[in-house]
């Protein structure tokens, strides 16, 4: 266990109780407190002047972020997310990209992206963070673990430098829940050389932004035949289309309406075999899931500490909002929720740190859907208490209320995407139930 000093943060509830330098039995790595501290600096330094910007515009204006982003490492570690193979940094250090705060790449693990992901969301700005990340961290995930060597030389070395934006695209009008339902159809042309693709993408992440689109598209059967789903990298080119959408949440982090019309993709951008996008769509989403748990931890926090700090500074009938007892318990509750929370995201990262992708999503794919529809709940909870405790700043842009106001609007972007709390409270169920022996069975 590195030795770190206890500090005594201004609000209590601000910060995780490793954070403060008591015991933990995840946090035992020198590395993970440099990286904390890292990426606390490149929060404030970087993240919080572009929220700032971004969402005074509901758009990101500029590349400033993105650039520094990728000269710091950030998008290197974002599009590997759990793990740093040697040969991925290799191939962007050949570009002069290390891991952020020194880390070395065989000590990069999920205990490292949490802490970024904790660490970036202190701003709680979607524009800001899923802005930067948000297609990289998923739409990368196939080419990753998928693609061969060839498409990785081809593709990867620009995305982890910045000069190409990637983002994930499943979603479709009719195909959001049930991914089975999908109809954007890849058909191969008579030469042989091409698919000729046609559909459109809805809700699409980093959309607007992107070069590339990790596709999910249909190469055989009707909608709803699962085995008929193919994954191709559809390069932005004739026949792409984006829109930006208006949206109560995401916005600002560029949600997209994709349309492909008679796109013609080289068939070498097939990602894995013809038949089996299924596959690699489901082989990620243990860590999206993850991903937006964190997120919704640290809002959780935030929501926490900004309530906390106003109570110890407003005045109301002659006294502060924190000698009302009443207001001391809607934070008492609020606090329980989160440690709660923070106690169940670090048990399921300690998990998954001793278990390989396949094991992990095995075992641990029910806990994390039943872990991120609880955060969202969570998260609701506590911003909704937040909100009333701030009073009019709970509804006030800048101020006070600022990083309240946007959560309140952004919650829900993290309850529908990434599987919707219904349908993951009911897939954690029925997970847990396929890892059991049937009832009856002999111990
Ligand atoms: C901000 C934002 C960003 C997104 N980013 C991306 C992206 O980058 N890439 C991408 O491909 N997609 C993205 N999506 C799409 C997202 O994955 C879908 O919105 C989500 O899967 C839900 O699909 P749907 O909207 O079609 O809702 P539907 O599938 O129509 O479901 C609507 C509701 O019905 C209920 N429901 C559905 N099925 C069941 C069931 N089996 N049991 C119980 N209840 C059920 C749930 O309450 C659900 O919320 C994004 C969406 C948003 C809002």
């Amino acid at each position: 266990m590195p030795t770190t000093k206890l500090t005594r943060p201004t609000v209590p509830f601000s910060e995780a109780a490793w954070i403060t330098g008591l015991p933990s039995s995840i946090f035992t790595e020198e590395s993970h407190y440099r990286l904390r501290e890292w990426a606390r600096k490149w929060c404030d330094d970087v993240l919080m002047p572009a929220a700032a910007k971004y969402e005074e515009a509901g758009i990101i204006t500029d590349n400033d972020a993105y650039s520094q982003a990728a000269k710091d490492g950030v998008l290197l570690v974002f599009a590997l997310g759990v793990r740093v193979p040697q040969k991925f940094a290799d191939m962007a250090k050949a570009q002069g990209i290390e891991l952020p705060a020194g880390i070395k790449p065989s000590e990069w693990n999920n205990i490292h992206d949490y802490i970024i992901w904790d660490e970036f969301n202190r701003c709680a700005s979607s524009a800001a963070v899923m802005g930067l990340v948000g297609g990289l961290t998923y739409g990368a995930g196939p080419i990753i673990h998928f693609a061969s060597e060839e498409q990785r030389q081809k593709w990867l070395p620009d995305i982890f430098a910045g000069k190409k934006r990637i983002c994930l695209a499943i979603t479709e009008p009719l195909a959001g829940s049930n991914v089975a339902n999908l109809s954007t159809s890849a058909v191969k042309s008579d030469c042989g050389k091409y698919y000729i693709v046609n559909g459109n993408k809805k809700w699409i992440t980093n959309g607007i932004y992107s070069d590339y689109f990790t596709t999910a598209v249909r190469t055989s059967g009707k909608a709803g035949d699962a085995h008929g789903i193919s994954m191709l990298l559809i390069p932005r080119g004739e026949g792409v289309t984006t829109k930006h959408m208006k949206m109560m949440g995401g916005g600002g982090s560029g949600t997209t309406l994709v349309e492909f019309d008679d796109v013609k993709v080289p068939v070498e951008n097939l990602i894995g075999k013809e038949g089996e996008g299924l596959r690699l769509v489901f082989y990620n989403f243990n860590h999206e899931r993850m991903t937006i748990a964190f997120t919704a931890l640290r809002y959780a926090r935030v929501c926490l500490e900004d309530s906390i700090a106003h109570a110890r500074r407003r005045e109301v009938f002659g006294q502060k909002l924190i000698e009302q007892p009443v207001v001391r318990h809607k934070i008492g509750h609020m606090a329980r929720e989160v440690e709660a929370l923070q106690a169940w995201v670090e048990s399921v990262v300690y998990s998954q740190l001793h278990l390989s992708t396949e094991q992990s999503n095995l075992l641990t794919g029910g806990t994390c859907g039943l872990l991120k529809a609880h955060a969202g709940i969570v998260l609701e909870h506590v911003c909704r208490d937040a909100v009333h405790l701030l009073g009019g700043m709970g509804l006030t842009k800048g101020g006070t209320g600022d990083r309240i106001e946007r959560i309140w609007r952004e919650l829900k972007a993290l309850t529908v995407p990434g599987g919707s709390e219904d349908v993951l409270l009911d897939l954690g169920v029925r997970q847990q139930l396929k890892l059991v022996k049937p009832q009856g069975a002999k111990m």
